[in-house]
C-alpha cells in the first residue's frame, strides 16, 4: 500500500510479505489478495500478522521493519505481534511520515534485541525439551530466562546462561522470590512465599509442584553454568540476602 493510493488516504507505506513458495509453479497470475482492514490497521500499528481466507499468513509491516522480518525468517523464530507493536508505539515510528531518523534508530536497536531474545529463547527451550526446569510444565508455555540477566553488561546469550521456565516460575525468578544454589542446583524460596504457604492453597501448590532442584539438559555443555548464578547474585546485590550463596 503506497502513499499515492488514489482511493485510500495512506499516510505511510506498508509492505506486505506473502509466501512465494505457495505460488511456485502456479500458471495463473501471481496475485495476493489483501484484507483492507488489516492493511489500514497496519498503517497505525506498524506490524501485523493476518491469516487470509485461504489460510495463508500474511505479514504487514512498516518498511523500517523489513530487516526484522527477514531476520526472523532466517532464524525461524516466531515473534508475537504485540512485542513489535510495542516497539513501534514506543519509538514514535507510526507517527509523522515514518522518516524520523531518531525513531528509525530506536527501532533498529529494539529490533536487534527482539531477534536476539527470540533466538536465545528458542535455543534454551529446545535444550530443555520444552519443559520448565523448575516444575516440568510443557504445553508450549515455557520461556527462555537469562540467569545473568540480558540487561546486565556482557550477558552471554548462550544456553548455559539460560533456564527454560514456565511463566509463573519465570516471574518468580525475575522477582527474586525463587533462587537456585549454584553448587547443587537446589531450589529455594523467599520468605514472602514461605510465609504464605500455610495460608494460601495456591502458594502451597506452587511450592509443592516445584522440584527440589533444577531439571537440566542432558547435554553437559548446555547445562546452566555455576558462574552465571554467581554473576546474577553479584549483579542483584542485596536481593538474595535470604539465599545462602
Ligand atoms: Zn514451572
Amino acid at each position: 500500500m503506497w502513499d499515492h493510493d488514489p482511493i485510500l488516504a495512506v499516510p505511510r507505506p506498508v509492505i506486505v510479505l506473502a509466501d512465494a513458495y505457495r505460488r511456485a509453479g502456479s500458471t495463473t497470475r501471481f496475485s495476493i489478495f489483501q484484507n483492507l482492514t488489516a492493511l489500514i490497521s497496519a498503517v497505525d500499528v506498524g506490524w501485523l500478522t493476518h491469516g487470509s481466507g485461504s489460510g495463508e499468513m500474511l505479514h504487514y509491516l512498516h518498511p523500517a521493519l523489513l530487516p526484522l522480518a527477514v531476520e526472523t525468517r532466517i532464524d525461524e523464530v516466531v515473534i508475537l505481534d504485540d512485542i513489535v507493536q510495542a516497539v513501534v508505539l514506543g519509538s514514535g515510528l507510526a507517527e509523522g511520515d515514518g522518516k524520523d531518523l531518531a525513531a528509525l534508530e530506536r527501532v533498529r536497536r529494539a529490533s536487534s534485541s527482539i531477534v536476539r531474545d527470540a533466538r536465545f529463547g528458542r535455543n534454551v527451550i529446545a535444550a530443555y525439551a520444552g519443559l520448565c526446569a523448575m516444575c516440568g510444565l510443557d504445553v508450549g508455555l515455557v520461556q527462555g530466562a537469562h540467569i545473568y540477566p540480558a540487561s546486565a553488561p556482557n550477558s552471554p546469550d548462550e544456553t548455559w546462561n539460560g533456564l527454560a521456565l514456565c511463566p509463573t516460575h519465570h516471574v518468580a525468578f525475575d522477582r527474586h522470590l525463587v533462587g537456585v544454589l549454584p553448587y547443587d542446583g537446589s531450589i529455594h524460596y523467599h520468605d514472602k512465599l514461605l510465609s504464605q504457604r500455610a495460608l494460601s492453597p495456591a502458594v502451597r501448590s506452587l511450592i509443592d509442584g516445584t522440584y527440589q532442584s533444577l531439571a537440566v539438559p542432558t547435554r553437559p555443555g548446555l547445562r546452566p553454568r555455576r558462574d552465571m548464578f554467581d554473576l546474577r547474585y553479584a549483579h542483584f546485590h542485596g536481593e538474595y540476602d535470604w539465599l545462602s550463596v
